[in-house]
C-alpha cells in the first residue's frame, strides 16, 4: 500500500489505501472509453455544465471538510486550502460558464472555398498530478475536459490519497456518470500501460522534471499528446525606481506561501544595488514575522513542508549553497518539533559556480542577488534551465511591462506576487514544461481541431 496519509504536522499515518488491480485499471478504461463515445453522439454538453456547476456548489458548501483533507494529506496551512477549494470551484464555474463559447466552429480565412474547424473531443486523458495543491492541480485538468468531452483518468501524488479519494466522491455526489472522472491508486508501471493503451490520447504531469521526462517519454513512444508543467527557479526583479510601500505584503506570500512548495514562488530576489540592503533588510523583517506552527492555527504563518524527504532535500540544498560561499543572512536555524519544519531562510553571495544557482529549492528558503542595474537583472533571470514565471517590480508600470517582455518564461507577474486565475493560461517554455493549463488555451490542450473544407 504505497498511498498513504502522514500529516505532516506530526508524520503520523492518518490512513492507508488499498492499491487499485489491473481489473479496475480496464475497467476504468471500459467505463471511460464507452463514456466518451456516448459523449460523440450526443449533445450533453447542457447537462454537463450543470454538473460542473453542482461541483463548484459543493466545493463552496463543504470547503472546510475538503481544505482539512487537504491540510491533514500535505501539511499546507488551512486557510490556504480554503482558498485553494474556493480557486478550484471558480474554475469548474469558469470553463462550465466558457465551453459553449470555447466549442464554436473557427471559421477559416481561404479563397479556395468554405473552410472551418470544430474543436471535438479525443479520447480519454491520464493526469498525474502532485501533492503541493492537491484540488486545483486536478480541477486544472478535469473542468477543461468534462466540457470538452474527454474523461479523466487520475494517478495522484502517492502523499495525497485522502484528496484524490475525496475529488472523485465529489464529482460522484454531482450526479456525474462513472466513467467521466476516475482516481486510482496504482503505480508507475500501470501509469506506462494506461497511457500505451489506444483509449488514451493524451498525458499530463504537473511535478519535477525527472517524473515529466518519464512521462513525455512513455507519450512520445506511443505517439500520445503531452503537456508538462513542471519547476521553476521564478525570478523576482526589483527595478531601481521601486517604491518600497509597493513590497509591503508580497514578499512574504511571494515566497512563505504553501511553505514555498510552489512552481511560481518567486525564488530568486534579483534586486539592482542602488535598492538592495534596504530590500535585503525588508525580506528579513517579513521572514522574521513569519511564525511557523500548526497548519489548522490562523496565526501560523509557515506550514511544514509535505514529507521528511522534502524537508531533507531542503537542508541538504542549504547546506550545500552554505559550503560552497553563500551567505546566510537569516534562518536555518534547527526547529525542535516532530513536524517537517524548515525556518525561512535567507541566502546571499550565490556564485555561478555554486551548485545552488540554479537549482529549485522547493521549500521557504530565499536567494537575493545584487546587480549592478537592469540590464544585468535580466541577464540574471534568464541564466537559468527554467522558465516557468516571473515577478517585475517598479513605479513605471510601462517599463516595468518591458523588461517582463525580456524575460524566458510563460508568465510575468508585474507589481505583484505570481497569480494563477481561471482565466489566464499557466504554463512555462525550458525545463519548466511545455503545453498551457487554465484559460481557452487549457481547454484546447486536448481537442482535436478537425478542419470542414469544401472547394
Ligand atoms: P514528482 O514528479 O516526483 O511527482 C509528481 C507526480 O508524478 C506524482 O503523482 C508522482 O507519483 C508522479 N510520478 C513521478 N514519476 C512518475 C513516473 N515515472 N511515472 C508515473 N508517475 C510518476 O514530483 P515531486 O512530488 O517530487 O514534486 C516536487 C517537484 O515537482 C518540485 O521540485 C517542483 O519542481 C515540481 N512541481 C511543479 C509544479 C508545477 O505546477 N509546475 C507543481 C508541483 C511540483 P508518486 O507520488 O507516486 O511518486
Amino acid at each position: 500500500m504505497a498511498y498513504k496519509t502522514t500529516y505532516p504536522y506530526t508524520n503520523e499515518v492518518l490512513k492507508t489505501y488499498e492499491d487499485s488491480s489491473d481489473l479496475q485499471v480496464e475497467e476504468t478504461l471500459k467505463a471511460g472509453h464507452e463514456l466518451y463515445k456516448k459523449w460523440r453522439r450526443e449533445d450533453l454538453l447542457d447537462e454537463r455544465r450543470d454538473q460542473l456547476h453542482l461541483v463548484a456548489d459543493i466545493l463552496r458548501r463543504d470547503a472546510d471538510k475538503f481544505a482539512e483533507i487537504m491540510t491533514k494529506d500535505m501539511g499546507k496551512l488551512f486557510a490556504e486550502s480554503k482558498g485553494e477549494v474556493e480557486l478550484s470551484a471558480d474554475i469548474a464555474d469558469y470553463y462550465a460558464d466558457k465551453a459553449e463559447e470555447f466549442l464554436q466552429p473557427v471559421d477559416l480565412e481561404t479563397d479556395a472555398g468554405d473552410a472551418y474547424y470544430v474543436k471535438q473531443a479525443t479520447g480519454i486523458i491520464m493526469a498525474v498530478e502532485p501533492w503541493n495543491f492537491p484540488f486545483y492541480q486536478v480541477m486544472r485538468i478535469f473542468a477543461p475536459n468534462f466540457m470538452v468531452g474527454n474523461p479523466v483518468i487520475l494517478k495522484h501524488a502517492s502523499i495525497c490519497p485522502g484528496s484524490a479519494q475525496a475529488f472523485q466522491d465529489l464529482v460522484h455526489e454531482a450526479g456525474i456518470e462513472a466513467g467521466a472522472f476516475t482516481n486510482l491508486f496504482i503505480n508507475y508501471d500501470q501509469v506506462s500501460d494506461i497511457i500505451a493503451d489506444p483509449r488514451v490520447q493524451g498525458v499530463c504531469l504537473t511535478g519535477s522534471e525527472r517524473g515529466g521526462a518519464s512521462i513525455a517519454e512513455e507519450a512520445g513512444k506511443n505517439l500520445k499528446k503531452s503537456t508538462l508543467e513542471l519547476g521553476g527557479n521564478d525570478a523576482f526583479i526589483v527595478l531601481d525606481d521601486i517604491d518600497f510601500d509597493q513590497l509591503q505584503g508580497t514578499l512574504g506570500f511571494a515566497r512563505l506561501f504553501n511553505a514555498g512548495q510552489v512552481c511560481t514562488s518567486s525564488k530568486r530576489f534579483i534586486v539592482t544595488e542602488k535598492n538592495y540592503d534596504r530590500f535585503v533588510d525588508m525580506l528579513t523583517e517579513s521572514f522574521k514575522n513569519s511564525p511557523w506552527g500548526d497548519p489548522m492555527d490562523p496565526e501560523t504563518v509557515v506550514a511544514p513542508l509535505s514529507s521528511p524527504g522534502a524537508k531533507e532535500d531542503v537542508l541538504k540544498q542549504i547546506d550545500t549553497a552554505l559550503a560552497n560561499g553563500a551567505t546566510l543572512v537569516y534562518g536555518n536555524e534547527p526547529i525542535d518539533h516532530e513536524g517537517n519544519f524548515v525556518m525561512p531562510t535567507i541566502l546571499t553571495d550565490i556564485t555561478k559556480n555554486n551548485p545552488i544557482y540554479d537549482t529549485e529549492i522547493f521549500g521557504p528558503v530565499a536567494l537575493v542577488y545584487k546587480v549592478k542595474d537592469e540590464a544585468e537583472a535580466i541577464e540574471v533571470a534568464n541564466d537559468s534551465k527554467y522558465g516557468l514565471g516571473n515577478t517585475v517590480f517598479g513605479a513605471d508600470i510601462e517599463h516595468a511591462k518591458a523588461v517582463g517582455e525580456q524575460i524566458e518564461t510563460g508568465m510575468t507577474f508585474i507589481n505583484s506576487g505570481w497569480t494563477s486565475l481561471p482565466e489566464l493560461p499557466f504554463g512555462g517554455v525550458k525545463n519548466s514544461g511545455y503545453g498551457r493549463e487554465l484559460s481557452e488555451l487549457g481547454f484546447d490542450a486536448f481537442v482535436n481541431e478537425h478542419l470542414i473544407f469544401t472547394p
